[in-house]
């Protein structure tokens, strides 16, 4: 009897044994894949380097470390504005970043970041889901072999920091902002003059009188960078009325995936889509309840003759955009659609809750 069921244990601890070193083989046969992903932001940045390094460590815990993801900030790729070609190229496999970055690029590109007097992000992000914006952004990235996915809405954007005080259309005269996407061409053909710099350097070229003024993102991305010392006028936003970044993969690569690795990347860049949007209204609103006590805040909302002149410059650019780029009409013609239909439930519910409350 003893012996029996001595040979039976035996026999256990071989098929353990056995299932065990079958279980490592399949394990080992799975390719590991150590990828390098590329962001826009400087170390730190809030809401967007934590993003960032989140998406990758979900990536990693989700396939049970079978892909990871190293990410590198400016300071080591040294080219923030360079992420779109980085990722082309293979140079890296990923990026974060925003898409308006690329508008020389491709026009049709700038539209899936924002667009002027635009979606909030709450219609944004039903365009994109259910309204065929991510559809078209698969389509455009294609062309350039990247996949693009949503990650991170910003929501609706201040107007930025002046240095002096805008009271007529007249004051925008001449003014050199730092404002990127389309925007930029809207305030360009009002008479300002915008201009590109790597956030990194926004500080000293403000404070040295290089700009006159600055548009970064909200209270907790601006107060970090320091405007509110040397630009003392806030305006409200118009611009961008909710910010979505990106998350891009190289497509060659992507394709090469198996498929649950590929499904894992876009869960995560979807889970880092709703985060920042959650992350970013929690630290605006919390920074700025500190930050209006600061007496040298100046709050303020563009005067009606320059947000109408802001209106027409954007309007007339956008047809223009449309006019030059197929992709471009595409992007444009299909969210001017979709905000024409949900704009009126938009009104009757968060526009009227709003002004009740
Ligand atoms: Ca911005």
């Amino acid at each position: 009897m003893a012996i029996l069921k001595m040979a039976h244990l035996v026999v256990h601890a071989i098929v353990a044994i056995l299932i065990s070193s079958l279980a490592v083989t399949a394990v080992s046969a799975q390719a590991v894949y150590k990828w390098r992903l590329a962001m826009s932001w400087p170390e730190g940045t809030p809401m967007l380097h934590n993003a960032a390094a989140r998406f990758a460590s979900n990536v990693e815990k989700m396939t049970g470390g079978r892909m990871r993801i190293i990410v590198d900030a400016p300071g080591r790729h040294k080219a923030p504005l360079g992420v779109f070609d980085m990722v082309r190229s293979g140079a890296y496999e990923m990026g974060h970043t925003a898409s308006y970055y690329y508008k020389g690029k491709d026009p049709a590109t700038t539209f899936f970041t924002t667009t002027p007097f635009g979606m909030t992000p709450t219609e944004m992000n039903a365009w994109y889901y259910y309204g065929g914006g991510l559809a078209l952004l698969h389509k455009v990235y294609s062309r350039h072999n990247i996949v693009a996915f949503p990650a991170g809405n910003t929501h609706i954007q201040m107007g930025g920091w002046f240095r002096k005080e805008i009271n007529s259309l007249n004051d925008l005269k001449g003014l050199k902002m730092r404002i990127p996407g389309h925007a930029g061409e809207v305030v360009e053909k009002v008479g300002m003059k915008p201009v590109s710099i790597p956030p990194g350097e926004l500080y000293t070229a403000l404070e040295r009188g290089t700009i006159d003024a600055v548009e970064w993102a909200g209270p907790a991305n601006d107060e970090k960078m320091g405007f509110q010392k040397i630009a003392p006028y806030y305006y409200t936003g118009w611009h961008e009325p909710g910010a979505e970044l990106h998350v891009f993969v190289n497509k060659d690569k992507f394709d090469s995936l198996p498929e649950d690795l590929q499904a894992i990347i876009a869960t995560s860049a979807k889970e880092v889509s709703f985060d920042i949007l959650s992350e970013s209204f929690f630290r605006n609103a919390t920074v700025w309840a500190e930050m209006k006590y600061q007496r040298n805040i100046n709050i303020r909302t563009f005067p009606p003759d320059v947000l109408n002149a802001f209106k027409k410059a954007n309007s007339e650019l956008l047809d223009q955009v449309a006019a030059k780029s197929p992709f471009a009409k595409k992007v444009i013609g299909s969210q001017q659609k979709f905000l024409g239909l949900v704009k009126e439930w938009s009104a009757i519910t968060d526009q009227e809750y709003l002004q009740l409350r």
